[in-house]
């Protein structure tokens, strides 16, 4: 059951939606509300302190199929769930928040539930963080020689949050923890002295939650001739999907379009990285349009999401995905293995039932759609994809390489892990032929943050006390997992 639309799409101007987002304060204003039974409405205002919520009307009236809460994906996607927490977590929270406890005690449990959630992984706040004269550039990150992160203020926020989203950390007030860059003119200095770099990554949050002339002011100094060695734009959005009429009514969007073929009239490459979980996000006709506009431009526009338990896990609906944005323009890009952080036990699939997926899906589409790479992980050292399980001199092995590293020699070597049913992450897994150390951990290179340490036995990471405000807010800091393509 999804609804009508409420205004023409097709009439840009007078009739054109307007955005309208629900949070928890808010969301019992949504007509939707009354149709959760009083156990998922709990779990939206009780999660919600500890994952932050935010949907809007477009999602709610046209993506989500409310005769299939709470299983519709998603539904699943947007909506807290009381699971996301461990069971005593919930209770405790439940509690806290139903009995209108005091709010230092709210404040701190809350804190306590976030910080064991790994609200960085991969080393972000430790070892990508560029430095000029020996000062740390907060809202940059370069992780790879050529690709180059930046993370402006005024897209910190997104159309609507993602229940496994790893960015989280920004959009709950953890201010320690957060990546943001008030002035465009730091990321044109730091290229400027870097000219290996070729691609600069602008990612959020979402910067397309950024008007037009915002996002201009970043990208146009970027145009300049003596940043002639940045050949390849990127802005990671899910805007395509939770909000497609940033594209096609919204009242700037084809300024914005105007721009993207600025970019490309300047000879560089305009590459939009569109998040989709989900086939059902690219069905409906303003969607569609979103695809066809931002390729009329001249701009590509590649397709990226993680796979996810409870969401994604049919290979027919990335197979569905990828053949229609194919048809319309796109190019598949990524599937990407859900990250060790949030509430990942909830999300989480074995990477063997992941590499499942991807070669069912796989199996399924022509070739124009074999673009796509994965199961990929985005793990510490760098970007491994898992190519296949195989058996070798009677040992069975999860084939595995390199597709982005910390160190470019490790790029596209081979090497092989020992086959584990159960792992779901890079840092669960061993070495096969007997080997102690991967080959990058020979050389240097550790498979987390942690070395070889397993999960159990980490030393917490020391932190800076993190401030909880509503949960809701955007407004700053860094960017989303699942279109961080670099
Ligand atoms: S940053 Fe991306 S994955 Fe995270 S909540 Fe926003 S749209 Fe979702």
């Amino acid at each position: 059951m999804t609804s009508t639309p409420t205004a023409s799409w097709n009439s840009a101007g007078a009739q054109a939606p307007k955005f309208k987002p629900f949070i928890r304060q808010t969301i019992s204003h949504s007509r939707q509300w009354e149709w959760l039974t009083p156990d998922l409405q709990e779990a939206v205002q009780v999660v919600s302190h500890v994952l932050p919520f935010r949907t809007n009307e477009y999602v709610m009236d046209h993506l989500i199929d409310w005769s299939n809460i709470p299983d519709d994906p998603i539904f699943r996607l947007t909506f807290p769930h009381r699971d996301m927490l461990a069971p005593d977590d919930y209770a405790q929270l439940r509690e806290l928040v139903l009995g209108r406890a005091n709010q230092q005690a709210l404040t701190e449990l809350v804190r306590r539930i976030r910080l064991r959630m790994n609200p960085h992984p991969a080393g972000q706040m430790t070892h990508n963080v560029p430095r000029v004269n020996d000062a740390p550039l907060k809202g940059l990150q370069h992780k790879y020689k050529e690709t180059v992160l930046f993370f402006p203020s005024a897209g910190q926020t997104c159309h609507a949050y993602c229940t496994f989203c790893f960015r989280w950390p920004q959009f709950v007030g953890m201010d320690d923890m957060k990546f943001d860059a008030k002035e465009s003119h730091q990321l044109a200095d730091y290229l400027r002295l870097h000219p290996e770099v070729t691609d600069v990554l602008i990612t959020g949050g979402d910067p397309l939650i950024m008007n037009t002339r915002s996002l201009e002011a970043y990208i146009e100094p970027l145009l300049a001739p003596d940043l002639a060695h940045i050949q390849n734009i990127r802005i990671g959005t899910k805007s395509v999907a939770y909000w497609p009429q940033r594209f096609v009514t919204d009242r700037d969007a084809d300024d914005l379009l105007r721009l993207f073929e600025r970019v490309v009239d300047s000879g560089k490459n305009m590459a939009i990285m569109g998040h989709y979980n989900h086939a059902v996000e690219l069905r409906p006709e303003i969607a569609q349009q979103a695809v066809k506009r931002i390729v009329g431009t001249g701009a590509t526009l590649r397709m990226q999401g993680p796979l996810i338990r409870h969401i994604n896990e049919d290979p027919r609906s990335w197979a569905e995905l990828w053949q229609t944005g194919v048809r319309l323009g796109a190019i598949p890009y990524y599937m990407f293995v859900e990250r060790d952080t949030g509430p990942r036990e909830y999300f989480q699939l074995p990477l063997a039932r992941a590499h499942e997926i991807f070669q069912q899906a796989y199996q399924m589409v022509s070739g124009l759609s074999r673009t796509v790479r994965g199961p990929s992980m985005s793990a510490f050292p760098g970007k491994v994809v898992i190519d296949g399980i195989v058996t070798i001199g009677g040992e069975k092995v999860f084939a595995l390489q390199f597709l982005q590293a910390r160190n470019a020699d490790w790029v596209r070597k081979p090497f092989y892990a020992k086959f584990d049913p159960n792992a779901t992450w890079m840092d669960e897994l061993k070495p096969a032929f007997g080997k102690d150390k991967f080959f990058f951990e020979e050389e240097g290179g550790s498979r987390s943050e942690y070395g070889a340490e397993p999960p159990g036995q980490r030393k917490v990471i020391p932190l800076i006390a993190a401030r909880q405000d509503d949960g809701q807010r955007g407004g700053a800091a860094a960017g989303c997992g699942a279109h961080n393509s670099a």
